[in-house]
């Protein structure tokens, strides 16, 4: 057995402490931690003289040590250790606090790389703690790591330095030669050395892109696999005799042209045998859950149960109100579930949903815990999906037989994207909003127009209006002091401009009844201003709001803020977003713009990624999806696209990969796959 997957204790370095800190992180071999991958790199190869430097910017500065100085100990905590330092035109000062290991080891007449703030006057300059390497044997690309307390990327460089010694480059590589030669890609080995110590930006790209290829192909020749798979299962097929006339005439609405085209494309899917795989996905607003409703409606017509999960009970809540409004007119009573269920009120639901009395079951996750049994389990619905994220998406495969999956998705997604992260899926856009609705108006702002936004704000509440104002943390913190915070936010405003009105207040941290109340009460109209951190993002369903106030928007991705501002706009009445930002930067200036100049999810999509490339997408945690952080700093659609056609490829020679050849990548796969808690591929 290779040292690669012993436990990475047996790693020269690495003491009992230190491990129990990897094995924090995740890294428990000594290959885990190859995969740990930098997150920047300090780059030494063009170093500045100390006087050309920009005080209170970071740089790197090549010199000599001329001398160091006594030992300073201003208290029994703190020892200052300085030195003069030279680089070849100046003399300056590096000092390091408490610090007596690095300042011993360090030799006077010797050459270092130091990286660091710039101080001082324009007399002398100064260094304070800043990196050091000695130049001979200098990483002029140094890597550095991400972080947990206590473990530096010093540290993190010199065990991986010892790990790399380990690779076989013979045995250690997960692509078949022809498919590496012809896509050009270097060896594995070649890339986890260059990721990690590179010489140039030249090996480092080429690693780079290496890694990017491979963690992109396997991903997706994971969901592809994960398709083919549950096409060969086998559902209920469901009867396309069935009539849904009763449900249409109980709506409180006609359904838009969007909706009763997705309908039919759904009752198609779900008179096959073979199981429903279909991402519904649709701008905020476009009325996917009508969509789920008539679903439901068809599955219980043919005497099969359907489950609707929603990532939050704030959601689960409305979400049972809403099916419950569509399909009690046709004898339907959905029934709740979820983490918050009393132990009692979930006995009865869970015997209900046993003896199949239960038809439609709404809930959180707890819905597809092991202890749930259905009598005959038809559908699985899951709204919002980009929080299930595709550990969940195979969970729910293995639950109670093969039951067709309709999965709902507000975040718009270039489709090029979705392709990829939905690459298990069928695809349905609802791409038409019910008549009568008015653009959202939307305004970006500095906080000079506070005052008069609030003003604003008020006079729609006069008219009978209700209004969100969103903040992005929930208490006052030291790193984040001019976030408006939502708890003191909400007080401020209650006892200031908003002293007339009920303010009420939602954050993340609120326990789920609490929650609950408050949602409630918007909705009932007993609040005039909600103000909440982002857990109102997802799905919240209030007709009567108009107004959301985003402050610091500058700190959102694109996708949230439309989601965030799709909170409004859901009546007929003229709806506003005004998005409060402080930033000078060039790029989120304008993002904001963007989201002025256009209220379709789908072409804020497509400009997001224009913006910040496929990272985004793929990295937030939003999408529940791995993390493909080589394909995030790569941000390139080419690569996309190049391995798609590889892993189609690949499938079609061998759709299980049980070659010889695709051994190592078929536990690659499956790799990445468990990772991320998916357990329908073995
Ligand atoms: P989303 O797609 O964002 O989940 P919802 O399903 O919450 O949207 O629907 C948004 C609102 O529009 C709800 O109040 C819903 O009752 C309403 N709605 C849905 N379909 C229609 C329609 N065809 N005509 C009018 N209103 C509709
Ligand atoms: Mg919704």
């Amino acid at each position: 057995m290779n040292e690669l997957y012993q436990p990475i204790e047996t790693l020269a370095g690495v003491g009992e402490k230190r491990a129990a800190k990897y094995h924090k992180m995740g890294i428990d071999t000594p290959f885990d931690l190859l995969y740990h991958f930098p997150r920047t790199y300090i780059d030494f190869s063009n170093p500045l003289h100390i006087a050309d430097a920009e005080i209170g910017e970071p740089c790197a500065v090549k010199c000599s040590i001329v001398r160091k100085m006594p030992t300073a100990y201003v208290n029994s905590k703190l020892a200052i250790f300085n030195m003069i330092a030279n680089d070849g035109e100046t003399d300056f000062t590096i000092t390091l606090y408490n610090n007596p290991y690095t300042f011993r080891a360090i030799q006077t007449g010797e050459e270092y790389y130091v990286y660091g703030k710039v101080q001082g006057g324009f007399t002398r300059r100064e260094m304070r703690s800043p990196q050091m390497q000695k130049c001979e044997n200098a990483l002029l690309l140094q890597p550095v790591y991400p972080q947990t307390v206590g473990l530096t990327s010093a540290m993190m460089r010199t065990n991986i330095q010892k790990a790399l010694t380990y690779i076989n480059d013979a045995v250690m590589e997960t692509l078949p030669d022809d498919l590496r030669v012809k896509h050009d890609l270097v060896t594995l080995g070649a890339a986890l050395r260059g990721i990690h110590r590179p010489k140039d930006p030249v090996e480092l790209a080429a690693a780079r892109h290496r890694l990017a290829f491979e963690e992109l192909l396997c991903f997706q020749l994971g969901t592809m696999m994960l398709r083919h798979r549950s096409r060969a299962q086998s559902a209920y097929a469901m009867s396309p005799q069935t009539s849904l006339d009763a449900f249409y005439n109980g709506l409180p609405f006609t359904l838009t042209n969007a909706q009763q085209h997705a309908i039919e494309v759904i009752t198609k899917d779900l008179c096959q045998t073979a199981p429903m795989n279909r991402l519904l996905q649709g701008d905020v607003g476009s009325g996917k859950t009508a969509v789920a409703a008539a679903a439901a409606a068809l599955a219980a017509q043919n005497g099969l149960q359907t489950v609707l999960m929603a990532p939050t009970e704030i959601l689960a809540q409305q979400h049972l109100q809403t099916m419950t409004d569509f399909l009690a007119p046709i004898g339907i009573v959905p029934v709740l579930l979820t983490g918050s269920t009393k132990a009692k009120e979930k006995r009865a639901i869970k015997s209900k949903i046993a003896d199949g009395s239960a038809q439609v079951v709404v809930g959180t996750h707890a819905v597809i815990q092991n202890d749930i049994s259905f009598q005959k389990l038809g559908l699985v619905i899951t709204d919002e999906q980009h929080r299930f994220g595709v550990a969940q998406r195979a969970a729910l495969a293995e639950k109670g037989g093969h039951p067709h999956k309709l999965v709902m998705s507000a975040t718009p997604i270039p489709r090029t994207l979705a392709l990829i992260i939905y690459g298990d899926l069928d695809i349905t856009l609802l791409d038409e909003l019910p008549k009568g609705r008015l653009p959202i108006q939307t305004f970006a702002v500095t906080g000079g127009y506070r005052e008069r936004a609030y003003g604003f704000i008020r006079e729609h509440l006069d008219a009978g209006e209700q209004a969100y104002l969103v903040c992005s943390m929930i208490e006052d913190s030291d790193q984040m002091e001019n976030l408006q915070a939502a708890e003191s936010y909400a007080e401020k405003l209650k006892t200031g401009a908003f002293s007339n009105y009920r303010v009420g207040l939602l954050h993340g941290k609120m326990k789920p009844q609490e929650k609950e109340q408050v949602m409630a009460q918007m909705k009932s109209h007993e609040i005039d201003l909600l103000v909440c951190t982002t857990v109102v993002e997802v799905g919240v369903d209030v007709p009567n709001a108009t107004i959301v106030l985003i402050e610091d928007a500058d700190r959102f991705g694109l996708a949230q803020l439309h989601q965030l501002r799709g909170r409004v706009g859901r009546g007929s009445v003229q709806s506003f977003c005004i998005l409060v930002t402080e930033s000078k930067n060039e790029e989120a200036r304008e993002r904001l713009k963007i989201m002025s100049r256009t209220t379709n999810g789908f072409a804020i999509a497509e400009e997001d990624l224009r913006l910040r490339g496929p990272g985004d997408f793929f990295g937030s945690a939003q999408h529940g999806m791995p993390p493909l952080m080589q394909a995030a700093f790569s941000s390139n659609m080419p690569l996309v696209s190049e391995t798609q056609e590889a892993a189609k490829e690949i499938l079609e020679k061998d759709a299980d990969l049980r070659t010889p050849s695709y051994a190592s990548l078929r536990l690659a796969v499956l790799s990445l796959f468990r990772k991320n808690g998916e357990n329908g591929l073995n």
